[in-house]
């Protein structure tokens, strides 16, 4: 069946976008992909999306996106999409074997976490290595971990870490962090959080048996490495966009996120539009993320009733 809209990904962008469809009976159908709900689901408190003054859930806020969209007809599919085909219209999508066809498609496949790249790294991811504090922090109490990174992602992970484990050390390549203040501040006011600053991780020691047990840290300024012991290590690095399934047709930037026209959703393709994180370098926050979901569903209506009038 041919879909007036198809929407590729379900977090706050996502489910934006199809709320607002669905309002306007496009009976969008969204193929939610591996991570449902996106990457809210895996955080815990959100403090800072308006209208929830008490804080909300990640995954409770995104189960009442969920609700609201498909209250008003949006068709959700926990369907992850393999293929696309954008070099006519309707354009075509694939989960496996299956075939969807769509008027237009609205894409809103956001980013995922970035690692090192180390051997050890992708041999011990599940095993002690993580990049997911509120997912396995649960299995660190009482013990010492490393958190890598020096953003607002790391401070809230390490700050995060310490309900569990004994002591947390960020690790940090630079010897000033890139956080927001109040972040830094909460972080380092914290008595098990320290920081090795002008750190970089050259390995992580360790077996899939008996887990990690230590990382040797790579001094950046002399070149010196040291071994630290810990129990286990959070990588949080910054993020890289979902845009794999992409790349042979729309037009990215040089850090590989979507680019979309000025003010509007609209990407290099009549009739694809691009919202959320995925076309996103700069804000990258929930609410921004929903708003741009908005734009692209209003964007997408607007070249539907063009095409027919
Ligand atoms: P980010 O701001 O890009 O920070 C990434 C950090 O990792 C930087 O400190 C960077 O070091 C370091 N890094 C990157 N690649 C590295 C490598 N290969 N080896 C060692 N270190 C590396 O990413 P983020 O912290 O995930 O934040 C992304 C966005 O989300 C930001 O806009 C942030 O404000 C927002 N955010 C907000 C909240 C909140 O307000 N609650 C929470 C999380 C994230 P350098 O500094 O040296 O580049």
């Amino acid at each position: 069946m041919n879909r007036k809209v198809i929407i590729i990904g379900s977090g706050p962008a996502g489910l934006t976008a199809a709320l607002y469809t669905a309002r306007a009976n496009l009976n969008p159908l969204v193929l939610e992909g591996n991570q449902p709900g996106g990457q809210l689901t895996i955080t815990t408190d959100v403090e800072n999306y308006p209208g929830f003054p008490e804080g909300i859930m990640g995954p409770e806020l995104m189960e009442q996106f969920r609700k609201q969209a498909t209250r008003f007809g949006a068709e959700c599919h926990f369907k992850h999409v393999t293929k696309v085909d954008l070099s006519e219209r309707p354009f075509k999508v694939w989960v496996g074997d299956e075939q969807y066809m769509g008027d237009s498609l609205i894409i809103a496949t956001g980013a995922s976490a970035k690692m090192l790249g180390l051997k050890s790294e992708s041999e011990l991811m599940g095993y002690g290595v993580s990049a997911c504090a509120t997912c396995d922090g649960f299995f660190f109490k009482d013990k010492k971990v490393l958190v890598v990174g020096g953003g607002d992602s790391a401070m809230e992970e390490a700050t995060y870490l310490t309900k569990f484990a004994s002591e947390v050390v960020l690790v940090h390549r630079r010897e000033e962090f890139r956080a927001s203040k109040i972040m830094v501040d909460r972080a380092l006011a914290n008595p098990k959080i320290t920081v090795a600053w002008n750190s970089t991780v050259y390995e992580i020691l360790g077996s899939q048996e008996k887990g990690v047990h230590a990382v040797t840290l790579k001094d950046t300024q002399n070149g010196e490495t040291r071994e630290e012991a810990c129990d286990g290590v959070f990588m949080a690095i910054g993020h890289k966009p979902n845009t794999d399934l992409f790349g042979d047709y729309l037009d990215s930037d040089q850090s590989g996120y979507l680019v979309t026209k000025n003010g509007s959703t609209a990407t290099n393709i009549e009739g694809v539009f691009a919202c959320g994180d995925v076309q996103d370098n700069v804000y990258r926050q929930a609410v921004t993320a929903a708003g741009s979901g908005c734009m692209s569903a209003i964007d997408a209506e607007r070249y539907l009733e063009a095409q027919h009038s």
